[in-house]
């Protein structure tokens, strides 16, 4: 007599479930189970196989008795009843095949919290095809081991239903992406070097010595921008790659110093054509429903006015106001404005929360003072109190509104300020179980970038050096090089950049004069880009999407690691192998010795 058995299935080192998730189970493939040794996967079984004899390969996740053995596959669990044999000598995580004939379970043993809980294979053929001799843990407590072991055993990890999830979400998005650009757009993928020489102005690189030109180096390229360009130059017309992108920049808490780009060129666009045919892509592969999503496009200088940054997270209801008219005063005033419904989880105390959070980020800007619009009055809680800040009361913006939080002081850091507030004042009011921040995706672009920089007396790029100036800018390129703005664009999700492109400079006099005159780049380095474009360079333009963050926010991670299968730890090592390391000496002496004669 079958037992109840349901409280078998505890979560295995799942992060979240062990089920898949719906949306999830609808973009699974039909066809997992050709040209191998299974019949059949253990998470696809159901009442319909009932009575089929299969065949199945997977981990013992789980054995009780003599009888029972959890097996589990990428797909899910199935319980195997063994007819023969005894389960007791296979350790967990052993790899095991097994033939049988799927059964329906006593209605008194169904497990309703999982897909093939009302089903057994009752096995009469079980073969270990290799015991697992060796775990540096149980594999339940994973999770709770810390990223730095999941890292370490990434291929553990890797077991896991959460990995499992975002790997097979990955390569779904990628396929869906390629079948939108090759067969319903006429794009060609190309694939470019990854041995490239250094790009000026641009990121640190990685260098990879040559042993055939000794004391020459290869570097690993930051984008293959150049190379997309000179694909236009070649006719290529439209093209794409899932790029590997490689900078040397150390350790950062979200960035790899390998990650990948859905990089695409096209020629004869506008940006507004790169920008529509992206959201088209978009809206096409990712897999919820973003039939009804806009693409709201700001410029640049609208973002930094309204919400203090480039990359706004529209999810939020707050915004900045400008003030400084009210006051007479050289500095800039601007508000973040709290609406009146929210006014109950703000008080001195909270006030005094938030404002010592701010303090955290030393900004210069620490003059900040939180008001309340009580009773008719301004009334100061918290912070600096601006001079004169009774004049508030005569402003009627607040009519729904009673809290403020005020900034004075240069423009820039004001809106860095201001910008740094709004997610404090959000997550106070969120601590209390309200929600001011809306659910789902919110994609924005944002556009009309400055062509450059200041930093001192000296110009950089903004974007990159081959960014092409807005035309109706060009004049102030000679006069005024920091009002020009540039065809840029950067898409924004949920508040992270998660792309960005351009339209290219195509004529090489203005290349060489942006370069030389500008940047004080070295053109030598570019020569043979500069040539390209004087042979008869297309008009075109591009973007590349960071396909780590993108996936990273579909699947609702906050790190880009767990949507990557091997990722390198924040400090850039990879800890399961151990990578960067130190090569042989006589690798060393041969690449950087100096050679004695
Ligand atoms: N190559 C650029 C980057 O990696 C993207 C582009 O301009 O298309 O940011």
């Amino acid at each position: 007599m079958l037992k109840s058995i349901a409280w078998i299935f505890r979560p295995y080192f799942c992060h979240s479930t062990r089920q898949l998730p719906r949306n999830f189970q609808k973009s699974m493939p039909r066809h997992s189970s050709t040209h191998c040794w299974r019949t059949h996967t253990c998470g696809e079984l159901r009442r319909r196989h009932i009575g089929e004899r299969v065949t199945l390969c997977g981990w013992a996740e789980f054995c009780r008795g003599k009888s029972f053995v959890i097996l589990r596959d990428w797909q899910g669990q199935v319980q195997m009843f063994l007819t023969k044999g005894s389960a007791k000598d296979i350790p967990v995580e052993s790899v095991i095949k097994v033939r049988g004939i799927v059964q329906s379970r006593p209605e008194k043993n169904i497990n309703h919290a999982l897909n093939a809980g009302d089903i057994e294979v009752h096995v009469d053929d079980i073969e270990v095809l290799n015991t697992c001799k060796s775990l540096p843990f149980s594999l339940q407590d994973f999770a709770k081991k810390g990223e730095e072991t999941r890292m370490r055993y990434r291929y553990l990890d890797i077991r896991s239903q959460m990995m499992q999830n975002h790997l097979r979400t990955r390569s779904n998005l990628i396929s869906s992406m390629r079948e939108f650009l090759i067969h319903h757009h006429g794009f060609v993928e190309v694939e470019t070097p990854t041995l490239f020489r250094p790009t000026p102005g641009g990121a640190k690189e990685f260098l990879v010595p040559s042993s055939v030109d000794n004391g020459l180096f290869y570097s690993l390229p930051q984008s293959p921008q150049q190379f997309k360009q000179l694909l236009m130059v070649g006719g290529i017309d439209r093209y794409f790659q899932v790029a590997k992108c490689y900078r040397d920049e150390g350790a950062k808490p979200d960035r790899q110093p390998e990650f990948t780009q859905l990089d695409i060129e096209m020629s004869f666009v506008s940006s507004n054509d790169v920008m529509r045919i992206t959201e088209s892509m978009i809206k096409k592969c990712w897999p919820k429903d973003l039939n009804d999503h806009e693409f709201p496009r700001i410029t640049y200088q609208e973002a930094i006015e309204k919400y203090g940054t480039d990359k706004p997270d529209l999810r939020t209801k707050l915004s900045i106001t400008n003030l400084s008219n009210l006051f007479d005063s050289k500095d800039t005033i601007n508000c973040v404005v709290v609406p009146d419904s929210y006014h109950k989880y703000l008080s001195k105390h909270t006030a005094d929360g938030m404002h010592s959070k701010l303090m955290h980020f030393n900004d210069e800007c620490a003059r900040n003072g939180i008001f309340f619009w009580e009773n008719g009055n301004f009334e100061h809680i918290s912070g600096d109190r601006i001079e004169n800040y009774e004049v508030l009361s005569d402003v009627r913006i607040w009519k729904n509104s009673s809290v403020v939080w005020l900034s004075w002081g240069d423009y820039n850091q004001v809106k860095t300020t201001l910008y740094k507030a709004i997610p404090i004042v959000a997550d106070t009011i969120e601590s209390n179980g309200d929600s001011i921040r809306d659910e789902g995706y919110k994609f924005l672009w944002v556009y009309d970038f400055p062509l450059f920089e200041a930093d001192g007396d000296k110009l950089s790029c903004v974007h990159h050096p081959f960014t092409a100036p807005h035309p109706d800018d060009t004049e102030l390129i000679h006069t005024d090089p920091t009002k020009v703005r540039s065809l840029a664009y950067d898409l924004v999700l949920n508040g992270s950049e998660v792309g960005g492109g351009s339209i290219r400079i195509h004529d090489s006099s203005l290349q060489r004069h942006i370069l030389s005159e500008h940047l004080d780049i070295e053109t030598d380095d570019l020569e043979h880009l500069l040539y390209a474009l004087d042979c008869g360079a297309p008009p075109h333009g591009g973007i590349a999407l960071g396909l780590d963050r993108l996936l990273a926010m579909l699947c609702g991670t906050s790190t880009i690691r767990d949507v990557i299968a091997f990722p390198k730890s924040s400090a850039g090592r990879d800890l399961m192998c151990g990578a960067p390391c130190k090569p042989d000496r006589d690798i060393m002496d041969h690449f950087f010795k100096p050679k004695i004669r």
